[in-house]
């Protein structure tokens, strides 16, 4: 049964990760977006950072968020372990809610002080492809796991729907980062209900007002209701510029730059 999923059997993970990095690379080469001159080492340094970054959560949580689950509904804990509402319902809801808790730790992300610095790490990538969907300081890392551990108590989410969540998120940020067109028709029905490629692109831009906006992860229905939905950048896709104003050369691409970046005086 597919709530008995284990730990063990998660380990597909990296497996499912790889496949759809790889299908995300052919498709960038086949059908650019954006014309791509190419930086040095900009690729590898950020798969290094996933590697840095699987081996600090493996090191750090001795739980994931599905093992969070198993926990939650064998000692009854969190919302849906004590309410008694049917399972398909508890599954629909307890997705949306954990969508709905990245958005919101995401806008959360932009407006701290503190923690702007580590998100900065993933905003200052000069170009976007998948491999800017697995950027991310190790530190905002940590935060964004402890945070949506501590959704999956709350709420006491199914496992199944933790898991499903889990691939979906890993799936969906490999997609909507990655510099692939598409046909617009297609792309304009996928856009009202899931975040694409040319909606998540926007969120990138070096331009305030665009970066302050699409800041959702599976669905568009937040940035809607929110408020902080923009259709299309402001220099079209072919014009806008990527990245941050003052970041650039070897401390937006070296690895150790890179881990170093949110301590850096410079960038203030
Ligand atoms: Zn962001």
């Amino acid at each position: 049964m597919l709530y008995l999923l284990t730990e063990h059997q998660f380990l597909s993970g990296p497996i499912i990760l790889t496949l759809i990095l790889g299908v995300m690379l052919v498709w960038e080469r086949s059908a650019p977006r954006r014309k791509y001159a190419g930086i040095q080492g900009r690729r590898l340094n950020n798969l290094a950072l996933l590697g840095i970054d699987a081996a600090v959560v493996i090191l750090l949580f001795p739980i994931t968020s599905i093992g969070t689950a198993f926990l939650a509904a064998r000692l009854d804990w969190g919302l849906f372990n004590v309410w008694p509402v049917s399972y398909p319902l508890a599954f629909l809801i307890s997705v949306l809610i954990l969508d709905l808790g990245i958005y919101c730790q995401h806008r959360l992300f932009h407006t701290s002080k503190w923690i702007w610095p580590l998100h900065r790490v993933h905003h200052s990538d000069l170009h976007l492809d998948a491999t800017t969907g697995v950027r991310f300081h190790p530190l905002e890392v940590i935060i964004y796991t402890v945070l949506k551990i501590g959704i999956v108590l709350a709420i006491g989410a199914p496992v199944a729907a933790v898991a499903l969540f889990e691939f979906l998120l890993i799936a969906a940020s490999l997609f909507y980062h990655a510099n692939v067109s598409m046909p617009t028709p297609i792309e304009r029905v996928l856009r009202t209900v899931f975040i694409t490629p040319d909606v998540h692109r926007i969120h990138h831009s070096a331009w305030h007002p665009d970066m302050y906006s699409n800041f959702g992860n599976l669905f568009i229905w937040w940035d809607r209701l929110f408020g902080t939905y923009h259709a299309a950048p402001a220099g079209g896709h072919e014009g806008m510029r990527i990245g941050l104003d003052g970041f650039e050369g070897a401390r937006v691409t070296h690895i150790v730059q890179l881990l170093k970046q949110p301590f850096d005086v410079k960038s203030e």
